[in-house]
């Protein structure tokens, strides 16, 4: 499994090696996505853990035992109409109908709620006119 996590590291340990000891004595790979690392100031990083589930869940009980705050990296698909050149190379290929082709307008339409976030849109869009942005306050 894979997992994007926020992890938090109060100033006492910010310096401590978290990611060589996960990889070392937890099995689990971090590939780090953001990290924001001073010494003896409060530190933060956006991981994605891949791991077994019980190695994954070990890992996250030794961050947190450390003080570490571990949250859940949520991520969003936003749409800004403004840069959207009407193409419709999304709305072919977005699995969940989350961006369609309204009809008779012919004009491209985004439903967040039915966004399952395969980010296959991103990929497609020309004008950048789609977005992944990430909450948990990072
Ligand atoms: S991320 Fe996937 S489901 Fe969401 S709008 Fe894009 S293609 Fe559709
Ligand atoms: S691929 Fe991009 S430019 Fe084309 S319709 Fe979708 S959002 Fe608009």
């Amino acid at each position: 499994m894979k997992r994007k996590l926020v992890l938090r590291f109060p100033a006492a340990v910010v310096e401590y090696p978290f990611i060589y000891t996960l990889a070392k004595e937890y099995n689990i790979v971090a590939n780090i996505l953001k990290a924001d690392i001073n010494p003896r100031k409060e530190g933060r990083m956006v991981v994605e853990l891949s791991a077994d589930e019980k190695s994954y869940q070990r890992g996250v009980d030794f961050l947190q035992s450390r003080g570490v705050i571990v949250l859940p990296l949520e991520q969003q698909i936003v749409w800004v109409e403004d840069r959207c050149t009407q193409c419709g190379a999304c709305t072919v290929i977005c699995p969940s109908g989350a961006l369609w082709m309204q009809r008779p307008e012919m004009t491209v339409a985004f439903d967040g709620e039915k966004c399952v976030v395969c980010e296959h849109c991103l990929k497609a869009c020309p004008a950048r006119a789609v977005e992944a942005r990430y909450l948990s306050g990072v």
